[in-house]
């Protein structure tokens, strides 16, 4: 059972081929990314890199995750200005997300179709199209569900 020593390094060549030195930290971060393949927040990276006992602070995470991004480790997700997820999945894909749930899942790429993006200037080339579908519990008729945040 060598599963997690090989783990940690496919996890250091990964970081190596992008152009990132695998510092302990960085190791545990980006395991905590990769073996889930989820979205997570920076806060829960955070929790779960000190459950690894990696005493990582939340200067460090956050770092880490912002190089880990300009290094096209991750992708980051903005859903609002208040949900900014890590993806790690770089492969071009579109989401599915509940706004009442918080629930946020991938839909493949070939999938959806956008049709009638507008003319580029010359100068300019699209570097990607991100879909984000936002569901929600289907309302019946005008039943109103008396949710209310505040
Ligand atoms: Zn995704």
């Amino acid at each position: 059972m060598d599963s997690d020593h090989s783990a940690r390094q496919s996890v250091s060549e990964r970081l190596r081929r992008h152009g990132i030195t695998p510092t302990h930290q960085r190791m545990v971060i980006a395991q905590v990314l990769f073996e889930r393949m989820e979205h997570l927040s920076a806060e829960q990276i955070l929790l779960l890199v000190n459950e690894r006992h990696a005493e990582a602070s939340k200067a460090t995470v956050y770092n880490t995750l912002r190089l880990f991004r300009e290094k096209n480790l991750v992708r980051e997700l903005v859903i609002d200005p208040s949900k900014v997820v890590y993806d790690p999945n770089t492969a071009p894909h579109h989401h599915i997300y509940n706004v009442e749930t918080g629930e946020l899942a991938d839909i493949p790429a070939d999938s959806i179709h956008v049709a009638g993006l507008p003319a580029l200037p010359p100068e300019l080339e699209t570097e990607r199209v991100d879909v984000i579908v936002r569901t929600r519990a289907r309302r019946s008729g005008a039943k109103s569900s008396g949710h209310s945040a505040e």
